[in-house]
């Protein structure tokens, strides 16, 4: 596979369009394929989880021309990125804000650290869907119709399709992470939650916790041959 030369990747050579915007009025921006939409992957949901733009970028910015097939989303939470927060401006934790028939009002419990006991609250939104964020990222992906969306977090260090397509078994192949068909919890209004109701594949692929550089060594190339357009889902 063809990649940009090193002094190149600096910065990312295409714009990218609009689909949306935060709390904070930050543009929600989405790189989008050359030709038919067969897959969207998308970062920073979580504001915490700032290596999964970090690699997306840099797999973007690998490619020698836009993908073919791939729309990618740098930052679904940029209020969250901007603040260092894993929820949004309003402090919803947005993989709850799904509008899923699941959905709940309770407050998100989470960990502040992998080993620390669930004690930070967040809020899974005032109903279904209500963070602009969510919205745009429903109204994209109904846009877009893509056979599948591959969701970036870290660091439960897992491929989890509930599903087990051949997608997921390619990623968890390609990275050694193991292949899981749940993340071990409830995860009401979740994105995979949402997919799963209209009949969409999301592969969440977690990151496992370690360092930028590893994560850049180890996942971006697998992200940039899923961008290059290796076509392992269909
Ligand atoms: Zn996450």
């Amino acid at each position: 596979m063809n990649f940009r030369p090193r002094k190149d990747i600096g910065t990312i050579p295409w714009a990218p369009d609009r689909y949306g915007e935060s709390v904070l009025g930050h543009s929600l921006e989405v790189w989008r394929p050359l030709e038919r939409c067969k897959l969207i992957v998308h970062a920073g949901i979580h504001g915490e989880e700032g290596e999964t733009t970090v690699a997306l970028s840099r797999a973007l910015r690998l490619l020698t021309e836009p993908s073919h097939h791939c729309a990618v989303v740098l930052a679904a939470n940029p209020d969250g990125l901007v603040r260092g927060t894993r929820g949004n401006a309003h402090g919803v934790d947005l993989n709850r804000n799904f509008p899923t028939r699941d959905w709940l009002p309770d407050p998100v419990m989470h960990r502040s650290t992998l080993d620390a006991p669930r004690d930070v609250v967040l809020s899974p939104g005032s109903g279904p869907g209500s963070e602009p964020e969510t919205r745009a990222l429903v109204r994209l992906i109904e846009e877009l119709a893509p056979a599948a969306v591959v969701a970036l977090h870290a660091p439960l260090a897992c491929i989890d399709d509930a599903r087990q397509t051949p997608l997921a078994a390619w990623i968890a192949g390609k990275t050694g992470l193991p292949l899981v068909p749940d993340v071990g919890y409830a995860t009401p209004g979740s994105l995979g939650t949402w997919g799963g109701e209209h009949g969409l594949t999301v592969v969440t692929y977690e990151f496992e916790m370690t360092d930028k550089d590893s994560v850049v060594r180890d996942h971006v190339p697998v992200l940039a041959e899923l961008l290059a357009g290796v076509d392992p889902w269909s």
